[in-house]
């Protein structure tokens, strides 16, 4: 063990670890690269968090960098739960429900709590949280509000931001704050405070009087985004201020989270499921279009394409056998409606289906539960395709949650096509959610060869570009990381981008906060980093859900 390890180990409740067994397993995240970290933390209270910041805040102070990564489950796709210093992981120790309000719905979890196991609580209230990961049942609600996630339910729930209502989160040199909206005066008495929170809520407030054109500028036409830093829902016009909306989607790079108080809503599992066969690309979007009109909108709008299909069935023909027969159509759109209004659900859902017949659409329309899922089994499939492997070819998470304005999807979709037939690929696997214009792809490369390497990065250039063509976003569900750090100046030109910056630098004058991640990573960085062997490690206990 380095002396600091055991100087940390000496101060901490919780363990330290530098085995190699254990700095090789945690050299991993679900992106395609590789940090081994120098050790790792596994603290048992927040204390042991305040005092592991403090004493890296204290070795910068002397000119001696040592980064902190927080880390859940290890399911990120961009890299960013690595890092090279110390490895803080929450799931051993801090994994428990503080406070459950089963009136309210409100409760207040520690950061490495299990999202699925949250979610089951919340069911047995009959409550839930309507923003949650395909990747619930194995990572962590910390890890999720640090990449602000996503699922299928958010066409009409939105991101997990919605149901936050405030954070613990521990500051780079060790101090511990409680971020909530609080009104103009109580932000007054925070301006006043002599502490490092002080500085924060000063320098914060400063830089966004200062530059109000800019941040309103930073807020992007779609309808998810996790590209950089959100700087336009802090400050409230009525002169309100919150944190927290800074801190979700950071990554780790402002601050290490603790705790989380979260709001629930009432859980109604009747719904009513279409799955919608639609043979070009016009159809598509005139679809789309016309379900972001409904006034009760579905609770999710997703589409696998033919592409997908065709690579499930070479790889498992019998896995859509009692569902769907060959040949697929081009597209795939599952349209569900949930019920919480009885009267408006019941409009919503013969409104869809005059549309479908309007436009000779055929469909398939469930209620009853056990034969949803067999047709969710089908949106489900890329886990097969994810989880494959062709040789020395996988599916690499290389440009996979790309969004746009939901209008402009079909751009999006023939503009990738025609980006993969440039390296000789005429059949791409696309899924995810349509209705929010944000869709998934992983090529399938094999990352130890030069050509495939160089592919890949044509593959980057070519579709970040694209995306910020049509006017989206890099990161419409996963996250920036290392992976997508090089395009973010690209995408919100070098003025915004220096503010994000700036917001860095007053939480983390010294850079110890997940380095690497948001800033100062190059695509020659990225190089240095990809880890020949990318696999999907632990993952396959739950993958054939994805
Ligand atoms: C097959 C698959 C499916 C996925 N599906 C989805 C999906 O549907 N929607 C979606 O949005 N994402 C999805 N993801 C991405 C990922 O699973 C989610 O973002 C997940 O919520 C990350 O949680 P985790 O516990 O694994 O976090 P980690 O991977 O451990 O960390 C993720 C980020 O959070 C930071 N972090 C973790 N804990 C803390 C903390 N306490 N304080 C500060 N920062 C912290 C880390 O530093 C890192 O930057 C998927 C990934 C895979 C592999």
């Amino acid at each position: 063990m380095s002396k600091i390890a055991h100087y940390l180990q000496e101060h901490l409740v919780g363990e330290v670890m530098t085995s190699s067994d254990a700095r090789n397993y945690f050299a991993k995240d679900s992106s395609i690269f590789n940090i081994p970290p120098a050790l790792i933390v596994y603290p048992r209270n927040e204390n042991d968090i305040r005092k592991t910041t403090r004493f890296s805040w204290q070795l910068a102070e002397r000119n001696r960098i040592l980064p902190i990564t927080s880390r859940g489950s290890g399911t990120d796709t961009t890299g960013a739960a690595l890092g090279s210093g110390l490895v803080i992981v929450f799931p051993a120790h801090l994994h428990h429900i503080l406070e459950l309000d089963s009136k309210s719905g409100e409760v207040n979890v520690e950061a490495g709590i299990n999202f699925g196991k949250l979610q089951q609580t919340l069911q047995t209230h009959g409550r839930y949280i309507p923003a949650y990961p395909s990747s619930l049942e194995y990572s962590t609600v910390g890890g999720a509000v640090a990449n602000n996630i996503c699922g299928d339910r958010s066409y009409k729930y939105g991101p997990i931001a919605n149901y936050i209502k405030g954070l613990r989160v521990v500051l780079a040199n060790g101090e511990v704050i409680e971020t909530e909206r609080i009104s103009k005066k109580e932000l007054n008495k925070k301006l006043g405070l002599a502490s490092f929170e002080g500085e924060v809520y000063r320098s914060i407030d400063t830089i966004l009087e200062e530059n109000k054109e800019l941040v309103s500028k930073s807020r992007l036409n779609v309808t998810r985004n996790n590209a950089g830093y959100n700087l336009t829902d802090i400050k409230g016009d009525d002169g309100t201020f919150d944190l927290t909306p800074l801190f979700i989607g950071s990554q780790g790079t402002l601050g290490v989270v603790s705790e989380i108080t979260l709001e629930s809503v009432p859980y109604n599992p009747e719904s009513t499921l279409f799955m919608a066969k639609i043979e070009g690309l016009e159809d598509l979007q005139n679809v789309l279009d016309t379900l972001r009109d409904f006034k009760n909108m579905p609770c999710s709008v997703e589409v696998v394409n033919k592409g997908l299909l065709n690579a499930v069935y070479s790889i498992n023909p019998n896995q859509f056998k009692d569902v769907l027969k060959t040949p697929y159509p081009e597209y795939l759109l599952f349209v569900e409606f949930d019920s919480s209004n009885d009267h408006q659900y019941k409009k919503s859902v013969k409104r869809a289906q005059k549309l479908f017949e309007k436009m000779n659409i055929a469909f398939e329309k469930e209620t009853d539960p056990d034969f949803q899922q067999k047709l969710i089994k089908i949106r489900e499939a890329s886990a097969t395709y994810l989880s494959h492997v062709d040789g020395f070819k996988k599916s690499m998470p290389i440009i996979q949650d790309g969004v746009v304005p939901p209008n402009r999807l079909a751009d999006l979709i023939s503009g990738t096509i025609d980006i993969f037939k440039k390296i000789n690929v005429n059949e791409v696997a696309i899924w995810g959610h349509a209705g929010d214009g944000n869709i998934h792809i992983q090529p399938q490369l094999n990352l130890s060869q030069v050509g495939d390497r160089q592919k890949a990065f044509r593959l980057m250039e070519d579709y970040y570009d694209l995306i910020i063509q049509l006017g989206g976003s890099i990161s419409g569900e996963h996250n920036d990381g290392r992976l997508k750090t090089p395009y973010l100046e690209k995408l919100y030109g070098p003025e915004i981008y220096a503010l994000m910056q700036k917001i860095k630098q007053v939480f983390d004058p010294y850079n110890i906060l997940n380095p690497g991640v948001k800033f100062n990573t190059s695509i020659d960085d990225i190089k240095n980093i990809i880890a020949p062997d990318f696999d999907l490690g632990g993952l396959y206990t739950y993958l054939p859900r994805s």
